[in-house]
């Protein structure tokens, strides 16, 4: 089969066409990969502020048709339309039994860049080729395991369905299932990409009735205000800390999230927030980032509150029926966060224009 492969950290992608697959084994299923989103955090490997083995196909947002069942398999049937989801879902880990399964244990051994028993099912000119998040679905086909899919209806346009494996489900879980916004809130989004977008109509489900998008390209402040963004504030062009509590009485947003993974920002949304406010943190820093807060200010005499926020603190078998609920009645935007269709001989050329921060979602046609 062909996929777009990952050689090594800080190279251009390469498409190859001579990759074998084997079959799945026990409690995996070959997957028809249709459709792929084109994540930030696809970049992040290439550029190693996600670090994971090479070579490697990228990919972690699709969905696509089940063809082969693993032994032992019964969640999903061939010919089943399917959400491949980045973090896998037991039910049976102590998160998935508390409600937790975005924190799946079976995750674990993701970094490794195989499948959970560290083997991968992909080769190419002989050599082991890894999976990215147990996926890869920059191949036009991937062995996962049957916890990563979510069976979905037919009638649901796959190009669609594959947003939700990432920036939906996080962005949009990461407002209305890790926040606590409260009808008539004041949010502040740093980062108008993939996820921040999805944060900002997930803020606006939630009520919020300010939603203030910040980011330094006006193109993706325009892209936020169709998404539900009430106030867009340039970075390079304003005082934001000072501009975001201006919209709220002078005190500061009732919650802010930020989209980026920079200390910089984060720092910012912290201030941002009024006494009592909330900072949710979605985006995907290096790991060296650090911040430095005090301690008393912080926590104590102005009581703010910081999450984390891993993949949109969802549960995915509940999450997915309900954003897709939600996208029937006309209040989640899918279809308008794809900038572009592309083929895979077209990966690189998505990563150029999500640096420059002109294209929401680009979608692989498989
Ligand atoms: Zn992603
Ligand atoms: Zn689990």
């Amino acid at each position: 089969m062909k996929a777009a492969v990952l050689p090594a950290v800080d190279t251009p992608i390469e498409v190859r066409d001579d990759i074998e697959v084997a079959a799945p084994g026990p409690g995996e299923v070959r997957v028809k990969v249709v459709a792929s989103g084109v994540c930030h955090s696809d970049l992040s490997v290439q550029d190693g502020t996600i670090r994971l083995p090479t070579p490697i196909v990228l990919g972690h947002e699709g969905a696509g048709i089940v063809e082969e069942l693993g032994e032992g398999v019964t969640t999903v049937a061939v010919g089943d339309h399917v959400v491949l989801t980045f973090v896998p879902a037991c039910g049976e880990c102590y998160p998935c039994l508390h409600h937790q399964s975005y924190l799946c244990e079976k995750a674990a051994q993701q970094v490794a860049g195989g499948l959970a028993d560290g083997t991968t099912r992909l080769t190419s000119g002989g050599a082991p080729l890894h999976q990215m998040a147990y996926l890869g679905t920059f191949g036009e086909q991937a062995v996962v395991p049957a916890i990563s899919l979510v069976k979905i209806p037919e009638d649901v346009p796959l190009e669609v369905a594959a947003l939700l494996g990432c920036g939906v489900l996080t962005g949009v879980g990461a407002a209305l299932n890790t926040a606590s916004i409260t009808p008539g809130d004041t949010v502040a989004v740093f980062g108008c990409g993939g996820v921040g977008l999805n944060v900002i109509q997930g803020a606006k489900i939630a009520g919020a009735t300010t939603i203030i998008a910040i980011d330094q390209f006006d193109a993706k402040l325009e892209l936020a205000q169709q998404f539900g963004a009430t106030h867009v504030l340039n970075s390079e062009q304003h005082d934001v800390v000072g501009a975001v509590a201006a919209l709220n009485g002078g005190r500061g947003a009732d919650v802010a999230f930020e989209a980026i993974g920079l200390g910089a920002t984060i720092d910012q949304a912290i201030k941002t927030i009024r006494a009592g406010g909330e900072v949710v943190l979605v985006g995907v820093p290096r790991m060296d980032v650090l911040i430095t807060l005090n301690v008393a200010f912080t926590w104590l005499y102005q009581a703010k509150t910081i999450k984390g926020c891993w993949y949109g603190s969802a549960n995915v078998h509940e999450d997915v029926p309900k954003l897709l609920q939600l996208w029937r009645d006309g209040d989640l935007k899918l279809e308008e966060l794809i900038s572009q269709e592309i083929t895979v001989d077209q990966v690189n050329e998505a990563f150029t224009a999500m640096q420059a921060g002109t294209v929401a979602r680009s979608v692989i046609r498989h």
